[in-house]
């Protein structure tokens, strides 16, 4: 032992070679002494535990240099989804098309007319961008896009609802994930909460009665991420519409995610659609960009023209404008619905829509590869939309040894690979899984299960 101790080489004697001089200027040499100094207790305390120790300098290193390489990844950092969870709000939630990140470097590597009206050769205004996609695609009067949807709603009540009343369901004070709840988001912004109804049953007589002089406008909260069974009633948006015009007051409809496509053909539940709540009569509706629409993240609002020229005026809009990079992205987006391509082009509805089929056979594909086992299993669409609803799918299944051993070697890949584990068994889920990331994740996984 003593003698080990003594053969390591010391911090100098490190530093003077050529590839941590290298490294130094890379790196810096403060991060290059510190990795050194850290390498070397390591080592020692290996030698100490009488373990086998990197303790020569060229193993030392390999094991810096490797160490300021680990230092020196960004932490914000492309992953490989194998959850099947298609909308997975710490992974970023919908990865954007092809068509929309070219759309997106192409805005961000040059100038663009974000505040310029090219015709009249003057300013013009950002805040027009999307209006007449989404007026095409949803048939409402006009649209305005914020930052994500907590800050559509935050606008809304500030700008309609300060000061005054705003009427909502027992069944609809949500909780959204992140501490974002309905009734801290309404005194935020100024307007009084009036609960109406239980937390199961609400009828449009309970908003009637609630309806007084100090009434700003009706909400409806769409329950996105959770379900209630059993004995419910939620009034119907058409007979809130009715009431709201009776009494001059708009509704306004929080759909959450908000989906331009019904999604009961692909054997999920239904969510309710965008163009529905524009057809019962909302006077505003908002939802996200970057959950069941696929795009970017944003909040996008649309409705009446005289609600939405009062949300332009107020002075939120300016500080929860997004930039040229999400106009860019999300007009890509939504050109693929214009289209008619949206299935077929957008990852989220191309996920959503992948026959089982050609899961199964691609999980086999794995299998014969790298071993495990193919089971059947669910796949889900997260981001809080459709609780509880699931799409059957295959998953490739590795039992031997730690799940959470191996679940950890795949996370150390580079890309990671984040996988699933359940029952003790690490679990892949191709569906979520990008074509272009295959060949990675084959080679992170033979690493991680050869490392076991
Ligand atoms: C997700 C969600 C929001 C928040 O949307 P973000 O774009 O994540 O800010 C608001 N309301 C409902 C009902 C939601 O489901």
């Amino acid at each position: 032992m003593r003698d080990r101790l003594r053969r390591l080489p010391a911090v100098d004697t490190l530093l003077a070679q050529r590839e941590l001089q290298e490294l130094s200027e890379i790196h810096g040499r403060e991060q290059v002494v510190a990795a050194a100094r850290q390498q070397l207790a390591a080592a020692r305390s290996a030698i100490l535990q009488a373990q086998p120790a990197a303790a020569d300098t060229c193993a030392l290193i390999t094991k810096i240099s490797a160490q300021l390489e680990r230092q020196a990844r960004p932490s914000l950092r492309p992953v490989i989804n194998a959850t099947g969870v298609i909308l997975h709000t710490n992974l970023g939630r919908a990865p954007l098309s092809p068509a929309a990140a070219a759309a997106l470097q192409a805005a961000a590597l040059g100038y663009s007319a974000l505040e310029y009206d090219l015709e009249a050769g003057r300013r013009g205004s950002r805040l027009q961008h999307a209006s007449a996609a989404l007026r095409a695609l949803t048939g409402a009067e006009d649209a305005l896009v914020v930052n994500n949807n907590g800050a559509a709603l935050v606008l809304i009540l500030s700008a309609l609802a300060s000061g005054r009343e705003v009427i909502l369901s027992r069944g609809q004070l949500l909780e959204i994930g992140g501490g974002f709840r309905i009734p801290d988001i309404m005194r935020q912004s100024g307007a009084q909460l009036v609960e109406v109804g239980t937390t199961n049953r609400t009828r449009s007589a309970d908003y009637a009665a609630a309806i007084s002089e100090r009434t700003a406008l009706l909400l409806r909260v769409h329950a996105s991420n959770f379900k209630q069974i059993g004995f419910v009633e939620e009034a119907p948006l058409a007979a809130l519409s009715a009431l709201s015009r009776e009494h001059k007051l708009p509704l306004v409809d929080d759909l959450g995610s908000g989906t331009l496509i019904d999604t009961a053909p692909f054997g999920l539940a239904r969510e309710p659609t965008i163009q529905e709540s524009v057809a019962a009569g909302c006077d505003l509706v908002c939802f996200s960009g970057d959950k069941l629409l696929g795009g970017p993240q944003a909040g996008i609002i649309i409705g009446k023209a005289p609600l939405i020229a009062r949300l332009k005026r107020h002075p939120l809009t300016r500080v929860l404008r997004v930039d040229k990079l999400t106009y860019a992205a999300l007009l890509a987006t939504l050109r693929h619905y214009q289209r008619g391509e949206a299935l077929t082009r957008l990852p989220v509805w191309r996920m959503i829509s992948r026959p089982l089929p050609e899961i199964q056979a691609q999980a086999q594909a794995w299998a014969q590869l790298l071993g495990g086992e193919v089971r059947s299993g669910e796949s889900t669409v997260g981001g809080g939309s459709l609780p509880g609803a699931s799409l059957p799918t295959a998953l490739l299944a590795f039992e031997a040894g730690s799940a959470q051993g191996l679940a950890a070697r795949l996370r150390q890949a580079e890309p990671p690979v984040i996988a699933r584990i359940a029952d003790d068994a690490l679990l892949l889920d191709p569906r979520t899984v990008l074509p272009e990331q295959v060949p990675d994740l084959l080679r992170a996984l033979k690493a991680a299960l050869a490392a076991g």
